[in-house]
């Protein structure tokens, strides 16, 4: 395994294995078996595998936020490592990647910057699409993964690479979950163990809602109930959508796709998650 500091040394790197397929896997660390799972898939795919560890300030619109966020940087490689050693690791500062100003470019989201996670977190996906624009300017992967978990990230990329013709493929992979139904995330140690635990009630709800409930508004109906019943969980948002416009729907069977949203806060940590609603 071999780790890379510099956008120097990782583009000549990078020039070296030209020819190979090249898989690249954006993170920010600490990483836990979601990730795995996303470079189990590309060892599948490609022969020349990156994995970027960056803590990206830009997507965070909250100071407070970044400056909890898990760092665990040896564990991460360890964890790498014990995969396959022969997976390379983008591991910049932040200077190398913002070296002028910390700040995101400019995008054209239609609107998807604007609604569910965007609402709350102002700023998020203009930071999330300035570093994936970096990365792939640095490695020029032939395929990049990102994770169901989240959908409204990963559509947005989808959407980003399509009308930009950007010549990457974007390979989705499905939410691995704790033992409780909890989908794994960096954020979730940072909860405490009873709550924790008390989280698996989110994807059960969400499961529940997709086998009982008929349209939208039953949803939200068995979601606010649920809720009720953790106090500590403050419900952010729940939505129906269409997947292929990201649309806000009611009556979901109509449709040949659709995704039910949620995000909530709890201890001052923000969980979001997803369920399909047709298959
Ligand atoms: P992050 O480090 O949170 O920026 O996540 C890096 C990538 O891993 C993103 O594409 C996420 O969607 C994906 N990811 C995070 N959590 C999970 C999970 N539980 N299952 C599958 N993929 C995940």
């Amino acid at each position: 395994m071999l780790v890379f500091k510099t956008i120097l040394n990782t583009k000549k790197q990078r020039r070296k294995y030209n020819g190979n397929k090249c898989g690249l896997i954006p993170t920010m660390g600490s990483l836990h078996k979601g990730h795995l799972s996303l470079i189990e898939k590309a060892l599948k795919k490609d022969d020349d595998i990156w994995v970027s560890i960056f803590i990206n300030p830009t997507q965070f619109n909250c100071e407070k936020d970044l400056k909890k966020y898990p760092k665990n940087f040896d564990e991460d490689l360890k964890k790498i490592k014990s995969i396959s050693n022969k997976i390379n690791v983008f591991l910049p500062t932040e200077s190398e990647i913002y070296p002028k100003k910390i700040e995101s470019s400019k995008f054209n989201m239609n609107n998807l910057n604007n609604i569910f996670e965007g609402t709350h977190r102002p700023g998020h996906f203009e930071g999330v699409l300035t570093v994936v624009s970096k990365l792939f300017k640095i490695i020029n992967p032939n395929n990049a993964y990102f994770g169901e978990k989240d959908f409204q990230q990963l559509f947005i990329i989808k959407n980003w690479q399509k009308y930009k013709s950007i010549p990457v493929n974007i390979i989705a992979s499905p939410t691995i979950r704790e033992k409780n139904g909890l989908a794994m995330s960096s954020r979730n140690c940072l909860l405490s163990k009873s709550i924790r635990n008390e989280a698996g009630f989110i994807f059960k709800s969400l499961s529940e809602c997709k086998k009982i409930c008929s349209n939208g508004n039953e949803i939200k109906q068995k979601l606010l109930e649920d809720f009720n019943k953790h106090m500590a969980f403050k419900l952010n948002y729940v939505a129906c959508i269409d997947t292929n416009s990201f649309l806000e729907i009611n009556e979901f069977k109509k449709f040949k796709e659709s995704r039910l949203l949620i995000s909530a806060s709890v201890e001052g940590v923000r969980l979001i998650d997803n369920i399909a609603l047709n298959n």
